[in-house]
């Protein structure tokens, strides 16, 4: 099991930031020393780093934070999570602000209650949601009520529905009381999206994901706001190629700020449920942005794995506060090996990952923490 929370360094002291030594009576061996530059380097370090912090309490120092990326440091989305972990929790932070390459940041205590958070633009929602559930299912003294407000179909994140209908069903079976709700979208450049979420104290178990089972049913859903709908029935034409006749399909005009456009396949087996999206934007045509959902289903159902490569590194976090847990995924991308690197900064951890076979592209992970 991973070690108790213990109370915040920075609270045993009294408080307040030290002097005259930099860190007064924090000692460099109290902090989680983390290097933001570190493989992937890029938000996700940070994000991994914050909610480790909250859960266990400990003071981090990120340096070289987004390191890999141009340009590198804290930009609104990043700096969002870091505002977002200390307003729930009353954390000490330093170096928060946009470009910063650096952060030191004291959780204190989970509280329970309402929180209610702008991030601003299209800065993702579930983003921010991912670095502070673990928080406030495990360590909040009560209910929370989260109210997130910035972009909820983004590129290069997950979705909305990707956390409704993938991640949390998982973390619900390992023990998370939490209730989702979509209230308005949100695309990127306005935003102006809204997620509401509620945790209940709960305990995580570990997780053992090891086959999908057999497809239950497919579906395909595309979504449209201030823009003709065609480009919503042009990607369902798309994606309907995935299983000929299989898949039930949607294509809605929704409510939002500005004009923005999402696609995706949710793909319902027995064990897991995955779901692969496409999100439009300026200049690309509907046809190309519902092939990249689906040929990232098509891999998947190829694979015959139940854990896709952005699930894999999402439940790491997870499985490793619940004390372990063995999933098969496809490959693990440089988000999830370096999702595994942070981990281990923070918990004595053992992990392995194999491939199951030379040829099947199949992969085993397993954690103990
Ligand atoms: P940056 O790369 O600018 O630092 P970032 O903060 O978004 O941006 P990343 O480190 O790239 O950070 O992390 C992105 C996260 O979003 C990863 O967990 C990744 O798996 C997830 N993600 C990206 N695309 C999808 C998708 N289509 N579906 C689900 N999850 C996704």
């Amino acid at each position: 099991m991973p070690p108790a929370r213990p109370e915040p360094e920075a609270e045993r002291d009294g408080g307040g930031w030290p002097s005259p030594a930099p860190w007064g009576k924090l000692r460099p061996v109290d902090w989680v020393d983390v290097d933001g530059g570190q493989g992937e380097g890029g938000g996700q370090i940070l994000r991994t780093s914050l909610t480790l912090a909250l859960c266990l309490g400990r003071p981090v120092w990120l340096r070289r934070i987004r390191a890999r990326r141009d340009p590198p440091g804290l930009r609104r989305q990043h700096l969002a999570a870091v505002e977002a972990a200390a307003a729930v929790s009353g954390a000490r932070v330093e170096g928060a602000a946009l470009g910063s390459q650096e952060l030191r940041f004291v959780p204190g205590p989970v509280r329970a209650g309402r929180h209610a958070l702008d991030i601003g633009s299209a800065g993702s929602t579930t983003l921010v949601l991912q670095t502070l559930l673990p928080a406030l299912l495990l360590h909040a003294p009560g209910p929370c009520e989260l109210s997130l407000t910035g972009g909820t179909h983004n590129p290069w994140a997950p979705t909305y529905h990707f956390l409704e209908q993938a991640y949390a069903p998982l973390l619900r079976r390992m023990g998370a009381r939490l209730a989702l709700r979509l209230e308005r979208y949100g695309f990127y450049p306005r935003g102006g999206g809204r997620v509401w979420a509620r945790t209940e104290p709960s305990t995580l178990r570990p997780l053992e994901l090891l086959g999908r089972g057999p497809l239950e049913a497919a579906e395909a859903h595309a979504v449209v706001s201030h823009l003709p709908e065609h480009v919503a029935r042009r990607e369902l034409t798309v994606l309907e190629r995935l299983l000929p006749g299989r898949v039930r399909g949607t294509a809605e005009r929704v409510e939002a700020d500005g004009p923005g456009n999402a696609c995706w396949i949710v793909l319902r087996c027995r064990e897991v449920t995955e779901l692969f999206a496409g999100i439009g934007r300026r200049g690309v045509p509907a046809e190309r942005v519902a092939r990249e959902a689906l040929e990232e289903a098509r891999s998947w159902l190829a694979a015959d794995v139940p854990v896709g490569p952005h699930l894999a590194d999402q439940l790491l976090l997870p499985l490793a506060l619940a004390g372990g847990g063995r999933f098969r995924t496809v490959a693990p991308t440089s988000h999830t090996l370096t999702n595994l690197e942070v981990l281990r900064a923070f918990l004595p951890l053992e992990a392995s990952s194999r491939p199951l076979g030379p040829r099947s592209g199949a992969w085993e992970i397993a954690l103990r923490a």
